[in-house]
């Protein structure tokens, strides 16, 4: 059902609020600022229709509250809501971002503190705080890559990146002005060492590699690559996005990574989606220290300061020091958990494993391979039928399950990429695998009526083309 604008609903001489002449005085208001065009174009509505209207909206959203939400390479889990409640403590919320090293000691020391961790869990000499999501972590650490050959005086044009990658990769390599080199996945789904070999010379600055990659696989011959790499003379890029695969096992300085960032939105507790907002620290190992954009959170042992001169420092990635808010999310859930971060790797690790191994027999598993947080299935035996991909996602949606991540990545056809998380219970990873095997059946006997969906949602089937090409958006007045 069609809601109504809240511009439709309103009705002259209604409202919440009496803001007339006869009930303010506007005195002490100076006249300038006072509005002489009296056609405001606002709804006039009462104080409980506008409740209700926001109630309405808000309950056509899907979210984590209302449901399953295993968005593959999106880490769309459980974030405790005492973090919220702590991130809004007004010590935190009414810090102004100019008061000095002094006044600001608690948020100062939260982020060091948090600096550390990340550190520990990646393995990396030095972390900034600052980048204000993953694509912009990444580009801090293409900045920093640029930087560095430029101070050692070499000019290397060219960063390699394999198909399977996140494409904010080499989007972000691109805007530092580098040459990008893809390579193919071998039949394993993995980097091609042969293929590495063929275009690794004295113009490679950088490799960019999620690992386990975008396929959910674990990339085996890392320390093959990362040698042949740094022999070559060139840097390693960590996407360390989905870090929930591997935390407490291993990190990205042993396989030999130079340069890491997280996503603070996905792994550490920060609800996400919409664009933002969210954290992409980057932490880089020690030759690499002197490169991070400027404040880093220090200590001399008793006070916490900003410290500024950092010799090659890239410059800001951001106003202040990064998007606090999610820092004191990202520390306290780092703080409740302890230990057990590598038990949420296990458990993210063991429940994409679970849904892959009931699900292979059903839908094409194109790499059939032990999987980390996420795998990724073809649609291609249904599409066979008469389905195909994007049907089947829309089946889901009637089911109450958000969609998995779809056609993406892009070396799988019709693809289904799926990510439980480590925060769902076996019964729900049984209702969604049982309800993709009755879809897989009903594709089998009535394909025609698996299109018909969604039937349920607020907006049915969009036209995919327009939508993207001509939204329309806003409201116009009659
Ligand atoms: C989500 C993700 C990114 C981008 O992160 P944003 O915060 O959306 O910019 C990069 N790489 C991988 C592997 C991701 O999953």
């Amino acid at each position: 059902m069609m809601t109504k604008l809240i511009f439709e609903k309103s009705k002259k001489n209604t409202n919440g609020i009496n803001l007339t002449e006869e009930n303010i005085n506007f005195d002490f208001i100076d006249n300038r600022y006072i509005r002489t065009n009296k056609k405001t174009i606002l709804p006039e509505i009462s104080e409980l229709e506008v409740m209700r209207h926001y109630k309405e909206l808000s309950d056509k959203n899907f979210c984590i509250e209302k449901g399953f939400y295993p968005l593959g390479s999106c880490t769309m889990k459980y974030n405790p809501k005492v973090n919220e409640v702590l991130a809004g403590l007004e010590g935190f919320c009414e810090l102004h971002p100019l008061q000095s090293d002094e006044d600001s000691q608690g948020a100062l020391k939260l982020m060091y503190n948090l600096q550390e961790a990340l550190k520990k869990i990646t393995g990396m000499n030095a972390v900034t705080l600052q980048p204000a999501a993953g694509a912009h972590g990444e580009l801090c650490g293409m900045m920093i890559v640029k930087k560095y050959f430029e101070s050692i005086g070499e000019n290397r044009k060219n960063v390699i990146i394999p198909d399977s990658a996140h494409g904010t990769n080499p989007a972000s390599a691109a805007m530092c002005g580098f040459n990008i080199i893809e390579i193919k996945s071998n039949e394993k789904g993995l980097v091609d060492i042969d293929a590495l070999k063929a275009v690794l010379d004295d113009n490679t600055a950088a490799i960019m590699l999620t690992n386990p990659n975008t396929l959910g696989l674990f990339e085996e011959e890392i320390l093959e690559i990362s040698k042949l790499v740094h022999e070559a003379g060139g840097l390693l890029y960590y996407d360390g996005a989905n870090m929930n695969a591997i935390m407490g096992y291993t990190n990205p300085k042993l396989m030999g990574f130079d340069i890491v960032h997280m996503n603070l939105h996905k792994t550490f507790s920060t609800p996400h989606g919409g664009g933002g907002p969210g954290a992409g620290p980057v932490g880089v190992v020690e030759n690499l220290k002197e490169f991070l954009p400027v404040p880093v959170v220090d200590s001399d042992g008793s006070k916490y300061y900003r410290k500024y001169d950092l010799k090659n420092s890239i410059g800001k990635m951001k106003a202040f020091y990064g998007n606090f808010s999610i820092l004191v999310r990202a520390y306290a859930y780092i703080l409740l958990m302890g230990k057990e971060l590598k038990e949420a790797s296990a458990n993210a690790v063991l429940n994409a494993n679970y849904m892959m191994n009931k699900l292979k027999e059903h839908y094409l598993l194109p790499y059939d391979r032990k999987c980390m947080h996420e795998f990724v299935l073809s649609g291609d035996w249904q599409k066979e039928q008469g389905v195909n991909t994007l049907g089947i996602a829309k089946r889901l949606m009637d089911s109450n399950f958000h969609p998995p991540t779809i056609y993406f990545p892009l070396i799988v056809h019709e693809a289904i990429m799926i990510e439980p998380t480590e925060s769902e219970s076996k019964e729900v990873l049984d209702d969604f695998i049982n309800t993709m095997i009755e879809i897989a059946n009903e594709v089998k006997a009535t394909p025609d009526d698996v299109l018909k969906h969604p039937l349920n949602t607020p907006v049915r089937k969009v036209d995919e083309t327009l939508a993207a090409r001509k939204p329309d958006l806003a409201y116009k007045l009659q």
